[in-house]
C-alpha cells in the first residue's frame, strides 16, 4: 500500500525525492518518481483488462537483450541530426540510472531510448539540421512529456486504446495542471482527472471521465475570463496612475525616462520579453541613482554647514567691529578731554594695541571665510557633476541592455535631433538598417549565449568602422539601424560596405573557433522633408532586395 493516496502529496513528495536523488525534474522522471511514490506501474505497461489484446504475432514475452544492445550500438555510431554523443550519453546515463532496479522496465526504457534515437534522419554533415531536434525543441514540452513507450515506440492495435487514455492523462497532467498554480482546487481537479483518464477501463468510466472533463473546462473558462478581466483592469488602474505622474512631473527628468517606457508598454498588448527588459533597465536606473542621490545629499549637506559657519563667523565679525567702534569712540572722548602728553601717549599705544588686534580678527575672518567659500564652490561643483550623472543615468532607459546601442526609444529622439539638425543645416542624411545573415542558424548551431556575444562583437566593429557623429541603434532582434548625418547616398553606401569589411577581418571567436558573420543592409537617402518611419521602411525594402540577391551586401533604396 503506498503511504501518499493524494495526487498533491505524491506531486510534492516527488519533487522532494526528486531534489533529494538529485534527479533532473525533466517530466519523464517526474513520471518515473511519481509512479514509484504512487505505487503504479510505468504508464505505457498499464492496460485495461477489457482493451481486448490480441496474442503478439511471433509471441515470446521474454526480453531480448541481444537484440537490443545491438540495436543501441548501431543507434549510438550513426550520427542523426540533432543527435549529440553527449545527449545520447546523458539520456543513456539518466534511463540506466532510474531503472536500473527493474529489468523489465530498464528493457522497455532501454528499447524506447534506442527508438528516439532511431527517428532522427541521419545527418549527412556534422551541422544540426534546423528544427529537428534542437534542444530547446525537445524539451521541457509537453512531446518531451510523453513517455517513450508512447510516443516513439510502435503502437500496436491492440495498445491504441491504452496509449490515447495515456496520452490524455498525460496532457493533463504536464500540459494543463503546472499552468493552474494560481488556483490550486482547479489544479489538484486536474491532477485527479489524469488519474481517472488513465484507469477509465470500461465505457462507464470514459464516459463518466468525459462528463468530468467537460464540467472541468467549463470552470477553467470561466476563471480565466475572470483572469483577463481583472489584468484588464489593472492595466487601466496602471495607466491613469501612469499618466497623472507624468502631468505631475512634468519636469523631473530622473523620472520621465520610466513613466514614457511604462506609458509605452501599457498603450500595446502586454509582451511578458518587453516587460521583463523594461523591469530589469528600471532596476539598474533605480540603483544607480539611488547611489548618486545619497552622494547629493552629502553634497548639499557640506553646503548647509559652510553657510552655518559663514554666518556665524559675520555675526562674529560684526560684534567685535562693534565692541572696537565703541573703544574707539571712549578713546576719542580720553583724547579730546586729557591734555597730558604722557596720559595721551598711553591712550595712544591702547588704541594702537587694540587696532592690532582688530586687524588681525579681521584677517582671521577674512581667511576662514575665504576657505568657506571655496568649500562652498567645490560642493557646488560636485552637485552639478552629480546632477549630470543623474541625467545620464536617467537616459540608460534609452540604451538596449546587450549591445549597448540605443533602444527604439533612444532611436526616436536621435532621429528627432538628426532630421531638425539636417533641416537646420540643409545637409543630407542616410539612414542604413542592417539584418544579419543566417542568425537563426548561428543561434541553433552554437547556442543562444554565443548569437548574443555575435550581436555584441557585431555592435563593437560597426561602432568602430563609423564616424563619432553617427547613431546606431538596435531596431529589434538582430537588426540595426544607423543613422549617419551629413551623408549622401554614395558615401553612405561606402561607409556600410566598410563596415562589412570590418567584419570580414574581424572575425567572431566562439569556443576558440572564428566564425564570419555577415549581413545585408539598405540605405536609404532622406527626401525633401521625409520623416524617421518613411526612410526606415524604404531602407528595409532595399534591405529586402539585399537578401534576395545572396545576403551579404548593400543596397542603396529607391
Ligand atoms: P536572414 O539571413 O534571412 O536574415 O536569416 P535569419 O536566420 O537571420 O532570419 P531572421 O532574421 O528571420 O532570424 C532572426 C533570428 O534572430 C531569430 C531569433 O531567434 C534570433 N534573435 C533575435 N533576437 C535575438 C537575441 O537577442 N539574441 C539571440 N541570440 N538571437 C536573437
Ligand atoms: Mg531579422
Ligand atoms: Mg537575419
Amino acid at each position: 500500500m503506498p503511504a501518499f493516496t493524494n495526487p498533491t502529496d505524491i506531486a510534492r513528495e516527488t519533487l522532494k525525492t526528486l531534489a533529494a536523488r538529485r534527479i533532473a525534474p525533466d517530466p519523464e522522471n517526474y513520471q518515473a518518481i511519481y509512479n514509484e511514490i504512487a505505487g503504479v506501474r510505468p504508464p505505457a505497461a498499464r492496460r485495461c483488462e477489457d482493451d481486448q489484446v490480441p496474442p503478439k504475432p511471433g509471441g515470446g514475452s521474454e526480453a531480448n537483450w541481444a537484440e537490443l544492445v545491438r540495436e543501441l550500438i548501431r543507434q549510438w555510431d550513426l550520427k542523426q541530426s540533432g543527435m549529440t554523443a553527449a545527449r545520447k550519453k546523458e539520456g543513456l546515463g539518466r534511463v540506466l540510472s532510474n531503472f536500473a532496479k527493474d529489468p523489465a522496465v530498464l528493457f522497455t526504457k532501454l528499447q524506447a531510448l534506442v527508438g528516439s534515437w532511431r527517428e532522427n534522419p541521419v545527418a549527412q554533415t556534422g551541422v544540426p539540421v534546423e528544427g529537428l531536434g534542437s534542444e530547446e525543441g525537445s524539451q521541457g514540452s509537453p512531446a518531451a512529456a510523453m513517455p517513450e513507450t508512447v510516443a516513439s515506440v510502435e503502437i500496436s492495435l491492440a495498445d491504441v486504446p491504452g496509449a490515447l487514455r495515456e496520452m490524455l492523462a498525460l496532457t493533463i497532467q504536464t500540459g494543463v495542471a503546472p499552468r493552474l498554480s494560481q488556483f490550486p482546487d482547479l489544479r489538484d481537479e486536474a491532477i485527479l482527472l489524469a488519474q481517472q483518464a488513465r484507469d477509465a477501463c470500461d465505457s462507464l468510466a470514459i464516459q463518466g471521465v468525459a462528463k468530468k472533463l467537460k464540467q472541468f473546462w467549463i470552470k477553467l473558462e470561466l476563471r480565466n475570463d475572470s483572469d483577463a478581466q481583472v489584468l484588464d483592469g489593472l492595466v487601466r488602474l496602471l495607466r491613469l496612475l501612469v499618466d497623472n505622474i507624468g502631468e505631475l512631473l512634468l519636469d523631473d527628468k530622473w523620472l520621465n525616462g520610466q513613466i514614457a517606457v511604462v506609458q509605452d508598454i501599457i498603450s500595446q498588448p502586454l509582451d511578458s520579453r518587453v516587460l521583463y527588459d523594461a523591469e530589469r533597465s528600471f532596476k539598474e536606473v533605480i540603483f544607480k541613482q539611488s547611489n548618486l542621490k545619497h552622494s547629493l545629499m552629502e553634497a548639499r549637506t557640506t553646503i548647509k554647514n559652510m553657510m552655518a559657519t559663514f554666518i556665524g563667523r559675520m555675526s562674529e565679525m560684526s560684534a567685535s567691529t562693534g565692541e572696537y567702534h565703541s573703544k574707539i569712540e571712549s578713546y576719542a572722548a580720553a583724547i579730546s578731554k586729557t591734555e597730558d602728553i604722557n596720559q595721551l601717549n598711553r591712550i595712544l599705544g591702547d588704541l594702537m594695541k587694540d587696532t592690532r588686534g582688530m586687524q588681525l580678527d579681521m584677517m582671521r575672518s577674512r581667511d576662514e571665510l575665504e576657505q568657506a567659500h571655496r568649500q562652498v564652490k567645490e560642493a557646488e561643483e560636485k552637485i552639478l557633476q552629480l546632477e549630470t550623472e543623474l541625467d545620464q543615468v536617467s537616459e540608460l532607459v534609452h540604451e538596449d541592455h546587450l549591445t549597448g546601442t540605443l533602444n527604439r526609444r533612444g532611436m526616436a529622439d536621435a532621429f528627432g535631433r538628426e532630421l531638425s539638425r539636417a533641416d537646420r543645416l540643409k545637409t543630407p542624411l542616410c539612414v542604413s538598417l542592417l539584418d544579419i545573415d543566417h542568425f537563426k542558424r548561428l543561434n541553433d548551431t552554437y547556442g543562444h549565449d554565443a548569437g548574443d556575444e555575435a550581436l555584441v562583437h557585431l555592435v563593437r566593429v560597426t561602432k568602430e568602422a563609423l564616424r563619432p557623429s553617427d547613431v546606431i541603434a538596435r531596431f529589434g532582434g538582430e537588426e540595426f539601424v544607423i543613422i549617419l548625418p551629413d551623408t549622401g547616398m554614395d558615401e553612405g553606401v561606402k561607409v556600410m560596405t566598410r563596415v562589412q569589411r570590418q567584419l570580414t577581418k574581424n572575425f567572431f571567436m566562439h569556443d576558440n573557433q572564428r566564425l564570419l558573420i555577415t549581413f545585408s543592409a539598405g540605405v536609404a537617402l532622406r527626401g525633401e522633408g521625409e520623416g524617421a518611419e518613411s526612410m526606415i521602411s524604404r531602407a528595409d525594402k532595399a534591405l529586402y532586395q539585399a537578401k534576395e540577391a545572396g545576403r551579404n551586401r548593400v543596397m542603396p533604396a529607391a
